[in-house]
This record gives C-alpha cells, sequence and structure tokens, in this order.
C-alpha cells in the first residue's frame, strides 16, 4: 500500500495511492488506513510529507563508506541525533539554503516510519512497530556541522528535511537501492544492506531512550558520496521499491 498525504480544500488529508488514482484514506495509525472514495489523479493533487511527526532522531556514519570519506571510524554504537519538525518539507518543495552557510550538502537515506507507540522495544519485536518507508534527505550545512561542534542548527534549518513522496508498507527495506542525484547526475549509490546498525537494533536503541510516536520517523544513515548543492540545482533521492522524492534548491 502507498500512503500519502495531500492538501485537499478544507486543509492536509491522508490518501491511499493505486497506480494514478488517489483514494480517501479511512482509518488512522492505530487501526490501519483503507480505502475510502476516490478523490482525483495523483498529478491533480499537491503532495504534503506523507506523515506527521513529533520527531525526526536520525543516524550519523551508519555506512562504513560515508563514515570513511569524512575521515571518521564507525561508532561502536548508533550515533543518534535529532532532526526538528520545523525542517519537514514534502515533494517538490524548496529547500533553502541559508545566508549562514556556505556549504549546503545532500544525504540520501531511507526513512522508517514508526506506526505504533514505541518505548523499549526488543530488536526481535521491531518490525511490527513500523509503518513503512519513505525517502528522505538529511540536508547538512557541513560546514557549521564542523564548526558548532555539535550538530543541532547544521542538521535543524527550516527545509532540510525533505520526506516522501509515500509512504510504502509491506516492503522488505533490507537490500534496497539508494540514489541520489542531483541534476541528473548520480552522487551516491548504494544498498541499505550495507547499515552498520540494522532497522531492529535501531528501533531497540533509540525506544530505550525516547518513545518513539506514530508518524515518527529515523533516518538510517547516508552512504558515501555526500555532496554540495546550490540554488538553481534538482535533487532527487530514489529508494528502489518506494519512488524519488524531488525537491528544488533555492537561496533565501
Ligand atoms: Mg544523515
Amino acid at each position: 500500500m502507498k500512503i500519502i498525504r495531500f492538501q485537499a480544500p478544507a486543509g492536509p488529508e491522508y490518501g491511499i495511492l493505486e497506480g494514478e488514482t488517489v483514494y480517501r484514506a479511512k482509518g488512522n495509525y492505530a487501526t490501519g488506513f483503507r480505502r475510502g472514495e476516490p478523490v482525483g489523479e495523483l498529478s491533480q493533487l499537491t503532495l504534503l510529507c506523507p506523515c506527521q511527526v513529533t520527531k525526526i532522531v536520525a543516524v550519523g556514519r551508519n555506512y562504513a563508506a560515508h563514515a570513511a570519506e569524512h575521515g571518521d571510524e564507525v561508532p561502536s554504537q548508533p550515533l543518534i541525533f535529532l532532526k526538528p519538525p520545523s525542517a519537514v518539507i514534502g515533494p517538490g518543495e524548496p529547500i533553502v539554503c541559508p545566508p549562514q552557510s556556505a556549504q549546503v550538502e545532500h544525504e540520501a537515506e531511507l526513512a522508517v516510519v514508526i506506526g505504533q507507540r514505541a518505548r523499549r522495544v526488543a530488536a526481535a519485536d521491531a518490525w511490527r512497530y513500523v509503518l513503512g518507508y519513505t525517502c528522505a534527505n538529511d540536508v547538512t550545512a557541513r560546514d557549521l556541522q564542523r564548526s558548532d561542534g555539535q550538530w543541532s542548527r547544521a542538521k535543524g534549518f527550516d527545509t532540510f528535511a525533505p520526506l516522501g513522496p509515500w509512504i510504502v508498507t509491506e516492503l522488505d527495506p533490507t537490500d534496497l537501492n539508494v540514489v541520489c542525484r542531483v541534476n541528473g547526475q548520480v552522487t551516491q549509490q548504494a544498498s541499505t544492506s550495507d547499515m552498520v546498525f540494522k532497522i531492529p537494533d535501531l528501533i531497540e536503541y533509540i525506544s530505550a531512550a525516547m518513545t518513539l510516536e506514530p508518524g515518527d520517523v529515523i533516518l538510517t544513515g547516508t552512504p558515501e558520496g555526500v555532496s554540495p548543492i546550490r540554488a538553481g540545482d534538482q535533487v532527487e533521492v530514489e529508494l528502489a521499491g518506494i519512488g524519488t522524492l524531488r525537491n528544488p534548491v533555492v537561496s533565501g
């Protein structure tokens, strides 16, 4: 199933995408979503970020080759940080490069969307807390990440968390091709099988510290090839079996 959120006249609504047709989604995270009446064609609708987050928990250095490109070791435990909900944008919305940074970079990542409240979940039980998967771009002001020493500002600017285009449920996420393109040129390409810490272990580690709410997102780390983006660029994050998240880049 593909779950979307779209802009309806009365405000954002959840939908289910089948082929090019969007149906109203009945139900919720707790009961599950099922198909309601048709609303229109995908091309006629404005898509929004497909989930409503209370927090985004991101994992740093979770691909060995990416840690190596910055001269970093792979950590012995997951290295987690938060991105604020105010950073979230949806498909097609512009990533805004702020005046404080001269080096904004893309990070293509698989995003795990939580479906049920998760607190102190064991890895063996973790899959049942997952609603599905979407594409993410963990946009980073690399110069500020270095100079600040901690990462909240560099990872937390408005528009630095593009998510979408939809949530795919019933997908095996353990060996998906993840690709990033800037203006059509491939900059990152890897398999999610290269993750150092796997999804169940991440859910166990994170939920041991903080309760994950339905709609929250875990960004599972980026492979090697992170590169600068500038105003005028088009960035695409593509996950096999999910789809492509496209965002233009502007300055502001
Ligand atoms: Mg990242």
